[in-house]
């Protein structure tokens, strides 16, 4: 049996095993994904420990996406970003490191037929999500603003991510005017009724994509839908990130309908 898994604290709450399990059972594979919760400064045992019993691949969410970085062979896109969300134990059985939370934004755009190339971005948010929307969108050819709450973390990722610039929350009045597309990747909004975009910002030129996904259908979301604007949920992005890993691990094309089917069964559970 391929044994596949998600190494996070907590990870009591992933809906990660009944999206990946459906691709399983979906292509009649013999494999299983399970939860780890290692001590958050366990992380270098944790990677060694799956190695040595063979694990074939892992996701890392928080705290570690960071940390993990240091115990695996990051690839380029990993190695720009400075953080990891899947490890491939190859034939060899070494970690190489991927972050497919680039590929989630990308594929999440690409999906719904929105081609970024030359379209001016706002990215709402600096953290691990706002890095990798900010390389998503830049690698797209999207020319990329982020906003953050705190000022400096956003000049920071600017000052790395290709055709980018940074600034406050204030800045986004003047931003959003004339940009068609948007991405929240703050955690405002998950499992609260706030919104880090004044919903007279909001346009009909903009496609909206949301991070959150609790709930699916965001504050953010529907008020893009009221001022008709395109708009795409959390879920894709968490998707299409799971689908990356899986195509990564195992070199097949995953059965993105059957992942998303249960993906959204998961969440409205
Ligand atoms: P993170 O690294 O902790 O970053 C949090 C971000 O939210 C920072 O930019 C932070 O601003 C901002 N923020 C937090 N509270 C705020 C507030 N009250 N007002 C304004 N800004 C605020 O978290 P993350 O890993 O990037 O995750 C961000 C969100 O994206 C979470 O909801 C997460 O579940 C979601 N996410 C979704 C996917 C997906 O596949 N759909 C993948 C990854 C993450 P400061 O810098 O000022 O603190």
């Amino acid at each position: 049996m391929d044994v596949y898994g998600l190494v996070g604290n907590p990870v009591g709450h992933s809906v990660s095993p009944p999206m990946h399990e459906a691709a399983y059972d979906e292509l009649g594979m013999d494999a299983s994904y399970v939860t780890f919760e290692p001590a958050v400064d366990e992380i270098k045992r944790a990677i060694a420990g799956a190695q040595t019993l063979g694990i074939d691949g892992l996701n890392v969410t928080i705290p570690f996406k960071q940390d993990v970085i240091e115990f695996v062979e990051p690839d380029d896109i990993a190695e720009r970003i400075g953080a990891v969300n899947t490890i491939a134990f190859g034939e060899d059985g070494l970690p190489r490191g991927y972050n497919t939370d680039v590929a989630g934004v990308t594929r999440a755009f690409s999906h719904h037929d929105i081609d970024l190339s030359g379209r001016k971005a706002v990215v709402v948010g600096a953290g691990g999500a706002g890095r990798a929307a900010a390389f998503a969108l830049s690698d797209a050819a999207a020319e990329v603003h982020i906003a953050n709450r705190t000022v400096d973390r956003a000049i920071d990722l600017a000052s790395d991510v290709p055709n980018a610039s940074g600034g406050s929350l204030e800045t986004l009045e003047s931003q959003l005017a004339d940009a068609t597309v948007v991405v929240n990747a703050t955690s405002v909004g998950m499992e609260s009724d706030e919104t880090p975009v004044a919903a007279e910002l909001l346009h009909s030129d903009l496609v909206v994509l949301d991070a959150v996904y609790s709930p699916l259908e965001t504050r953010l979301l529907t008020d893009a839908k009221a001022a008709g604007a395109t708009t795409i949920d959390g879920a894709w992005m968490l998707l299409f990130q799971g689908v990356e890993a899986f195509e990564q691990w195992t070199g097949r094309e995953a059965p993105v309908d059957v992942m998303d089917h249960a993906l959204r069964d998961a969440l409205t559970k």
